[in-house]
């Protein structure tokens, strides 16, 4: 990079086109600097290098083609909403090919005219009598020309609301421009003949040559992609070592336990705590009641009861007059975890605060104030309660929940919202992401580890089916029986697209559907893009029974606990991450009565995913799925590491990297040796801006 070791990385808005509103798109992403545009990484790539002949495509090709516009028509869908169509029939000589567009303009309408030349690039499928593509991108042409393809492979990168892959591309390839030599890694390792520079490695990931391998693309082991995972992985190393030993060198204020306050909760609860539960609650009191800070993560499954542990901790530092924060990585998630504990701690006069980003004006005001005072002796809330205008009066515990969804630096700032006098607050890290115990020694080296491995009693196991979705029909008389039973169910819509815009797009359209097919259901929709106080007052009607059927994009994924909701359906299930299938259905199998999963497919279902749908339908063991994900994996797996759950990192997956794990254990420590200089800027190049919070820790 331009920005050398030490100094402060280059702000994203010196790149072109990134003014505030861009900024502050790209700030979500968790982008702030050039450097974090260059870690954020394709998670595929399209082929737009050659022009296929209409007459040559396949079934499920994802291609260029060009074409003239023979006829343009009008049709309706079959399904219930009898949508528009337009149907636009181009051909190049070779063969013809349909485009249908359930979305368009009057301009867009008025421009597809016969006769016009017509370059399209999308997936091909299989309609009624021919090939078509649906919702291609296309660009009118003059001519009908082969030049101008791409010369690089195109990458897909993640995205968010309002940014769009050619702006994308746009900064990538500034960010690109602007990198110079300055590798971090010390030489003997770039010796290795497959060793690349990081600008090598990092231009090959971002404009892959058109002849690269892109199934090996694709599975991430691409040596140029091995590189930066490397690289990443020794930078996690090390930054979690250091984080350790900096938290250690400090005090935290010890908590009493098990008190008056304690017995009260305790006995108020509606449940006696599980035995696993319990013997967690035992070894937190003990590392509470210490002068060290606690640093220790909590693994169970979902369901298992992690939330009240949690209370149970907090318990402990308002005993002792102390502040307890609980931050939770969703509105939805923060919104339930404050009424449950409201629940609990409200008629023992303890008062519970809430913050979320969508908080705003006079309320926000008020909950900062009660924080601030220390008269809320607990605040629950998403990452809003780590900004710079939230302060506490007396934190001495850090609750984080669902901790895969944060990345270490947000984990770090939190806690460093309760530093004073020199002191840390306790922290602890709950995950229901079921790790290895090798993988989990690597992931939060900086922590100690306790597992809760029993459900509460009375819970039957949830039945799972794997179902064609042209069984549709029979799912949502499913759903209608389940409902008019009165039980509770979900619908789940999931994409796997470069912008929610269209999944909640998906999720609106379905359950305008469900709600005519489903006359006497109540039906009601949660997705991303919603007012947070629209979401909750949904959630909380879905929660006290007014909603009997939650349409949903992923925004459920994790902590909602609504026991009486005993079916839930998930859409294009074969395109998920095990993980993610197995968070999403541990919504259901929380209360006493059967529950039933149903995985809906798109045909055909290729051998890989028919085994993995096999996993999910043959066990509800968390830990067998981890481990069964770890064995399924193949090549054409989807990039990235948010399907894995584990970690947040860039390009760097632990289950698929875990070969590299000794290696970059010996060469963390070669480095500390040999080139300390080096270490921090490595560090602060992966981890990015959060870790200047660790220079206080
Ligand atoms: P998770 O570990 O997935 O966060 P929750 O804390 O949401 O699980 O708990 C799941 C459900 O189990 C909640 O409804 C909770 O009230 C209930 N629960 C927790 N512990 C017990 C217990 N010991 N006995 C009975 N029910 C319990
Ligand atoms: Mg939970």
């Amino acid at each position: 990079m331009t920005a050398s070791h030490d100094s402060q990385p280059l702000p994203v808005t010196r790149l072109k086109g990134v003014g505030t509103s861009v900024a502050e798109k790209l700030n979500k992403l968790g982008i702030f600097s050039v450097q974090d545009v260059l870690f954020h990484l394709p998670h595929r790539y399209e082929d737009r290098t050659r022009v296929a002949a209409i007459g040559e495509l396949q079934n499920g090709d994802v291609i260029t083609i060009n074409g003239r516009i023979d006829y343009v028509d009008m049709a309706f869908s079959r399904n219930k909403t009898s949508r528009r169509m337009l149907l636009c029939h181009v051909s190049d000589g070779t063969g013809s090919l349909l485009l249908r567009f359930f979305h368009f303009n009057k301009q867009q309408q008025a421009a597809l005219q016969p006769g016009k030349c017509i370059r399209c690039f999308g997936e091909t499928r299989l309609g009624v009598n021919t090939l078509e593509m649906i919702h291609p991108e296309y660009r009118l042409t003059d001519v009908k020309n082969n030049s101008d393809v791409e010369q690089t492979l195109t990458p897909v990168y993640p995205s968010g609301d309002g940014l769009q892959q050619p702006m994308l591309r746009r900064l990538t390839q500034q960010a690109l421009n602007l990198l110079d030599q300055a590798d971090i890694l010390p030489d003997y390792l770039l010796n290795n003949p497959h060793a690349f520079s990081l600008k090598d490695a990092l231009q090959i990931v971002h404009r892959p040559p058109a002849n690269a391998d892109v199934e090996l693309l694709m599975s991430g082991m691409h040596p140029a992609q091995q590189r930066l995972a490397f690289e990443e992985l020794l930078a996690q190393h090390l930054g979690l070592q250091l984080m350790r030993k900096q938290t250690r060198q400090h005090a935290s204020w010890p908590l009493q336990n098990a008190n008056i306050l304690y017995q009260k909760f305790e006995q108020s609860l509606a449940f006696s705590l599980t035995t696993a539960q319990q013997r967690v609650v035992d070894v937190l009191l003990a590392d509470l009641a210490s002068h060290q800070p606690m640093m220790r993560l909590l693994q169970g499954d979902v369901g298992c009861g992690k939330t009240v542990v949690a209370a149970l901790a907090c318990v402990a530092a308002i005993e002792s007059g102390f502040q307890a924060a609980l931050m939770v990585p969703t509105e939805i998630l923060a919104e339930q975890h404050y009424q449950t504990f409201k629940k609990w701690f409200t008629p023992l006069d303890i008062e519970v605060a809430w913050l979320s980003g969508k908080l705003k004006g006079k309320k926000r005001e008020l909950m900062q104030s009660r924080i601030a005072s220390g008269e809320a002796s607990i605040a629950v809330g998403t990452h809003a309660l780590f900004q710079e205008d939230v302060t506490f009066n007396q934190l001495a515990l850090v609750v984080i929940d669902e901790q895969h969804r944060f990345g270490v630096h947000q984990r770090l700032a939190l806690r460093q919202k309760g530093v004073r006098d020199g002191r840390v607050p306790h922290q602890l890290i709950m995950t229901a992401t079921p790790i290895p115990r090798s993988l989990a020694m690597t992931a939060y080296a900086d922590l100690d580890y306790s597992v809760i491995d029993e459900l509460p009693p009375g819970r039957t196991p949830i039945t799972t089916v794997v179902i064609s979705e042209q069984r549709r029909d029979d799912v949502m008389e499913r759903v209608r029986n389940a409902c008019a039973s009165g039980r509770q169910a979900y619908w789940v819509c999931t994409l796997i697209e470069e912008s929610d815009v269209l999944q909640c797009r998906a999720a609106e359209d379905t359950a305008v559907l469900l709600t005519e097919v489903l006359p006497g259901v109540r039906v009601g929709l949660v997705h991303g893009r919603m007012k947070a106080d629209e979401k909750e007052a949904t959630m909380s009607r879905f929660k006290q029974g007014d909603i009997d059927l939650l349409v949903a994009t992923t925004v459920i994924e994790v902590g909602v606990d609504v026991p009486n909701a005993t079916l839930m359906i998930i859409e294009n299930a074969e395109r998920l991450g095990l993980a993610q299938l197995h968070q999403l259905r541990g919504r259901v199998g929380r209360g006493a009565n059967a529950s039933h999963c149903v995985l809906m497919y798109r045909s055909p279902l290729s051998q890989l995913a028919q085994s993995r749908l096999a996993v999910m339908r043959e066990t509800n063991s968390g830990f067998v799925i981890a481990q069964k994900d770890l064995e399924l994996r193949g090549p054409g797996e989807v990039l990235g590491t948010r399907q894995t759950g584990l970690m947040q990192l860039r390009i760097a997956d632990l289950l698929r990297d875990e070969h590299m794990l000794d290696d970059v254990k010996t060469t963390a420590a070669d480095l500390l040796r040999d080139h300390p200089q080096n270490v921090p800027p490595l560090i602060r190049r992966w981890l990015g801006q959060g870790w200047r919070y660790a220079d206080v820790g």
